[in-house]
């Protein structure tokens, strides 16, 4: 049976990666989280203290490192340059930093190249903004995952909380409508909802109804595939 492309696109806690992350075990497929990658650039653009408004040496920083998605017990794992760097890109800063790398082309091409190259066989779940519109315009099935910003700022709070780290709840409601902003605004790759991908509203539904729904939704392509 062909192995379908699937691209879930959508912002900041619409639950692109729970989501995403289970679809592709129903249905033994890969995850990969392409917004790891821009947060790996991020990530060592800030420890090396790299200049964020600075495109030429961001693209430089892009093109010369390595970054490899490896699914390891159960989790994807993020290695730049040979050193597991998971645990370290999901901070605030982080966050931030790479909604601002991410603008820059220079930054975008070589992450794409290689998203492209990881999803050609097929048989992958890939999740970010612009997979559907820019990586895999051809993708099997494209799903738009979105939910209410206060619904997407009240998932983002939890997670702080259950990480031990003190939020204002209102100050992360500004933090992620100004990367529904930036995602949406920057000319290169938008964050745009493409006219051929299912739209899947989760404002009121968990991440195992959500990727039932897709699951479902792959499924019909399979057969109309088969027939
Ligand atoms: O999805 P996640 O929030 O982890 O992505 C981190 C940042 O990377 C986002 O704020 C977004 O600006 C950027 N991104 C992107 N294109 C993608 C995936 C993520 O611009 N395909």
């Amino acid at each position: 049976m062909r192995k379908l492309i699937i691209a879930i696109d959508g912002p900041v806690g619409s639950g692109k990666s729970t989501v995403a992350r289970r679809v592709a075990d129903l249905l033994g497929y890969t995850h990969l989280d392409s917004g790891a990658m821009y947060r790996a650039v991020a990530w060592k653009a800030l420890c090396d203290g790299i200049p964020l408004d600075s495109p030429a040496e961001l693209e430089a920083l892009a093109s010369r490192v390595r970054i490899d998605l490896v699914p390891s017990g159960g989790k994807l794992h993020v290695i730049l340059d040979g050193e597991d760097i998971t645990d370290w890109i999901r901070t605030p800063e982080v966050s931030h930093a790479a909604s601002l790398v991410a603008v820059v082309p220079g930054v975008r091409r070589p992450m794409v190249a290689e998203q492209r190259r990881a999803g050609a066989q097929g048989g992958v779940v890939m999740e970010g903004r612009d997979i559907g519109s820019v990586v895999f315009p051809h993708a099997d099935l494209k799903i738009y995952l979105d939910a209410s910003p206060e619904v997407r700022a009240g998932r983002r709070w939890r997670e702080l909380q259950e990480k031990g780290e003190a939020s204002d709840p209102l100050m992360v409601l500004a933090e992620v409508r100004e990367r529904d902003r930036r995602d949406r605004e920057r000319e290169m790759s938008p964050l745009v909802r493409v006219a051929d991908a299912v739209v899947v509203d989760n404002t009121a539904m968990d991440a195992e109804e959500t990727a039932r729904v897709i699951v479902l939704l792959a499924q019909e392509k399979v057969n109309a595939a088969a027939h």
